[in-house]
């Protein structure tokens, strides 16, 4: 078991993915395609992601898909080109092959996608322990509360939340609480002023 979230090899990863329910897989994979979108936006001028494909773990055994130059790939990243349309299927280790970015763009460009499995692995690290939002402190979410809808999503999906969305969700109900008691300590100092 890895000591630390994030850490967790391609296999482990695969591993703990094939325990997650169909919709969970979907809701996943749709998080990390946009998570993935958003790098192409910051990172390359003239490319972007239409589509990511996952051939999944056995595709050494059965290939699914292929990089522009005819290997086979696990992820495919399906990619146009904004200024001429120019459409490309490639793998992550390609790009700079198939795209014409700087070698300096590339590796900093896989090394975004790397802190995106970072994350994925967080996530997956979590689920496999058993994540409660208990185990996070967080005993009941005040019924009132107004959660947004990407937290509220994950967690209707019985997935953990990340750091970043414990902590959202952490202030929220502490805002929530702490309100509701500025409120009362309002009412009763009127009291005392009439
Ligand atoms: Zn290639």
């Amino acid at each position: 078991m890895p000591g630390l979230c994030g850490t967790l090899s391609q296999r482990e990863r695969d591993l703990i993915f094939m325990r997650l329910n169909e919709k969970q897989t979907k809701y996943v994979h749709t998080q990390l395609k946009g998570l993935k979108q958003r790098i192409f936006e910051e990172k390359l001028d003239n490319w972007q992601l239409i589509d990511f494909l996952d051939a999944g773990p056995f595709w050494r055994r059965e290939p699914w898909f292929y990089c522009e130059c005819g290997k086979a790939i696990r992820y495919q990243y399906i990619i146009r080109n904004k200024e001429t349309g120019e459409v490309k299927k490639i793998g992550m280790s390609h790009i700079q092959m198939h795209t014409g970015i700087t070698p300096e763009q590339a590796r900093e460009f896989r090394r975004a996608i790397m802190e995106i499995y970072d994350e994925l692995g967080e996530l997956l690290w979590k689920f496999n322990t058993g994540w409660s939002l208990e185990d996070e402190g967080i005993q009941h979410i005040p019924t009132d509360l107004e959660v947004p809808e990407y937290i509220q999503e994950t967690l209707d999906l019985g997935l953990p939340l990340s750091y970043l969305q414990l902590c959202i969700l952490k202030v929220m109900i502490y805002n929530h609480q702490s309100g509701r008691v500025s409120r009362i300590f309002g009412e009763e100092r009127l009291k005392k002023v009439f």
